[in-house]
């Protein structure tokens, strides 16, 4: 459930040195008159986006030069919010190159990626770098208090000044090079291990031919294993894959134990076979280049650096935090493991129970004690239904409106376009949905945006945003029918989505920027309403009776909420605290991989019946600079979204008419003004408490 914030701001291009042929054959340099300015995805060709980067890298970089050379002294104006518009073409390439590498990528985008990744990388440091650049940005900072600035003014000098400092660009030349060559070589090093990660979640088949083998398994996804092989050219067979809608299925309900193990180990060893996909080697070079970068800028190491901006303010304060969640939840993982040793014994089987029986024996156990399985709710939660719940949702709590344009360009036919409107039937913003797995997607679900919402010659842009997923295909003459898990999924993205449609603010750098452990909030708040009688009643109806999902059923649902919470905030907490011990230790070329894994889970005491959610060789999250020393922010927000959810039930009514709007002004629209947990205050009226999310969890 990444984000990944681009930005676009369609605009007439100035097509000083280049060529007319390029102009007219390549759509990046020309304006877009799709409808309501979306990417031409049907004129769009791979070929398009090096000379178009190149373009707008130069563009770009005319625009600093022209702020730095202004013979005038610096201004608020002629600085801060003349850098905050520059690089509007890159702006309009950059989401869509994203957008396409993560959903709909080839092994042509993946060789363009490594040319311009560089290249990317140079071009940020060099501004990052720009001494004169930065002198007058320092200049109007050192001045602020004598500008007459507004609060957002104010907040967007400190922000862009911080963000040069925390860049290198206060350090003496010397050091200001070296950093550029650790941050160019880092983002090398990132897009590899993310590369090979993508090569190891393809690389594995389990691969069945003996019918005998599928025992236990519900005939739907049976059928889906015969779909995918038919895909790989291997007809007549049965193909599982690590993608979760398949791999899932097969550790729930596969009787074959050799085999699940397999599935097992294949998922979690991915990056970690000593083959040319491993990542180890490249894992640590990438800790020991944080760590050089965050000494070269004044802190200890990079989880210091990267918690210095957020809520959490310091490592130590996140520790405490996942501490205060970690012992509950290994109690009651422990319980857990008791539940499923026991219905082992008492199935006669002689063995202790391991980790690749877990999701097996939980079924048996959420069965018996929640007497829920996932068929009997997925009639409810056809891919269709749970799309209009979410429109439903947000038009109860803000009286948004959804449209479907099928006349917008698309870059794949499973993509649909809606005109999303606000409550005075105003155009709010475009939203796409790409549900369902491809081969060139990458694995998880994410909201992105190809255009974000800004003020543009005195016009409001609206925003074009994007949420995709990797769902449960429809399956023979059936519709997609997603599991709890997957609906909960599509409200959480759709909240980043509900986020991007209503952010507003003057300038670029602030009016979508919210601290990493603040921007979970949004989404995970919306998973709670999806759960809710009153909104159930109305989304969840039966695909073939079209009778809502009875009131028997829903009080099931709502009691399987706590089932195998031990395990699930276990195996989170375990990646999130492996996460924060790589980004706090001292890694050298010594450093063993695996061996540190072992170690930093043993000092937690993790149990061997559980492997943390990610294993360092496969830890996506931490690849990037996204959400490295940063993977504890969904528990953090977990805390926010639970007690923010608890104030709309406390006050009696879920959809809250006065709360709604306070949310949108504090949390989601006004970044600009109310910062995190200033944000959290003005909504809530206090700071969050941390029991509402134990008690929704089943941890007290
Ligand atoms: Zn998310």
């Amino acid at each position: 459930m990444k984000k990944f914030l681009l930005f676009l701001i369609p605009l007439s291009m100035i097509l000083s040195s280049c060529g007319e042929e390029k102009a007219v054959d390549n759509p990046f340099f020309v304006e877009w008159d799709t409808p309501f300015g979306s990417p031409p995805f049907d004129q769009i060709h791979e070929d398009h986006f090096i000379p178009a980067y190149q373009e707008a890298i130069r563009q770009h970089q005319a625009e600093i030069d022209a702020i730095v050379d202004n013979a005038e002294a610096p201004t608020f104006e002629n600085t801060i919010a003349a850098y905050d518009q520059a690089g509007s073409m890159l702006r309009r390439i950059s989401p869509v190159f994203g957008g396409l590498r993560g959903a709909e990528t080839n092994p042509r985008l993946q060789e363009i990626a490594r040319e311009t990744t560089p290249m990317l990388s140079a071009h940020s440091s060099a501004i990052r770098m720009n001494e004169g650049l930065f002198e007058r940005i320092q200049a109007v900072y050192n001045d602020r208090n004598n500008l007459d600035l507004n609060k957002e003014q104010m907040i967007v000098v400190e922000k862009m000044y911080q963000d040069f400092e925390r860049g290198g660009a206060a350090l003496p030349a010397e050091q200001r090079e070296e950093l550029t060559k650790i941050s160019e070589r880092m983002s090398m090093v990132s897009l590899q291990l993310s590369e090979n990660h993508l090569a190891e979640n393809n690389a594995f088949k389990l691969i069945i031919e003996d019918e005998a083998d599928l025992a236990g398994l519900p005939s739907h996804i049976i059928a889906a294993a015969a779909q995918e092989a038919t895909r790989v050219d291997m007809d007549g067979k049965w193909v599982f894959t690590t993608a979760f809608p398949s791999r899932v299925p097969f550790l729930t309900f596969a009787q074959n134990r050799d085999l699940r193990k397999e599935m097992l180990m294949g998922y979690v060893n991915r990056g970690d076979n000593d083959n040319e996909n491993d990542n180890k080697e490249l894992f640590i070079e990438l800790m020991m280049l944080r760590q050089q970068m965050s000494e070269i800028l004044g802190y200890d190491n990079y989880a210091e650096y990267f918690t210095a901006i957020q809520m959490a303010e310091n490592p130590q304060n996140v520790y405490d935090f996942l501490y205060r969640v970690w012992e509950p939840a290994l109690a009651r993982a422990k319980r857990e493991k008791a539940d499923l040793q026991a219905i082992i014994n008492r199935e006669g089987s002689n063995f202790k129970v391991e980790a690749h029986d877990w999701w097996y024996y939980a079924e048996q156990v959420r069965k018996e004690k929640y007497d829920l399985d996932d068929d009997e709710v997925k009639p409810y939660f056809t891919i269709e239904n749970v799309k209009q719940g979410n429109f439903m949702l947000a038009n109860k709590l803000w009286g948004l409106t959804f449209e479907a344009r099928p006349e917008i360009p698309v870059y794949h036919e499973e993509v649909e376009a809606y005109e999303v409107f606000d409550n005075d039937g105003s155009h709010l913003a475009i939203l796409f949905i790409d549900p369902h797995p491809r081969p060139g997607k990458r694995s998880g679900a994410w909201c992105g945006t190809y255009r974000s919402g800004a003020w543009e010659d005195g016009e409001w842009v609206s925003p074009i945003v994007t949420i995709v997923m990797n769902f449960t295909r429809p399956s023979g003459d059936k519709p997609a029918m997603l599991s709890w898990d997957e609906t909960t999924t599509y409200f959480h993205e759709f909240g980043h989505a509900v986020h991007n449609f209503f952010a507003q603010g003057n300038f670029r750098r602030t009016s979508r920027s919210v601290p990493r452990d603040f921007v979970e909030l949004p989404s995970q708040i919306l998973e709670n309403w999806a759960g809710e009688p009153e909104l159930l009643k109305s989304y969840a109806l039966h695909y073939e009776t079209g009778e809502p999902i009875p009131d028997e059923l829903i009080e099931r649902l709502q009691k399987s909420e706590h089932f195998n919470q031990g395990f699930i905030n276990t195996e989170y907490l375990a990646a999130a605290i492996l996460d924060m011990d790589w980004h706090t230790s001292n890694i050298t070329e010594d450093t063993d991989v695996n061996a540190f894994e072992r170690a930093s889970m043993k000092r937690i005491g993790l149990i061997d019946e559980i492997i943390p959610r990610y294993r360092t060789t496969n830890f996506g999250h931490i690849f990037g600079g996204g959400y490295a020393a940063g993977y504890y922010v969904y528990r953090w927000a977990g805390v926010l979204d639970a007690d923010a959810f608890y104030a709309f039930k406390e006050s009696g009514d879920l959809f809250n008419p006065q709360m709604a709007a306070d949310f949108r002004k504090y949390i989601l629209a006004n970044n600009a003004l109310y910062e995190g947990m200033d944000a959290y205050v003005n909504f809530r009226g206090e700071e969050p408490a941390i029991e509402p999310f134990l008690i929704r969890s089943g941890l007290k």
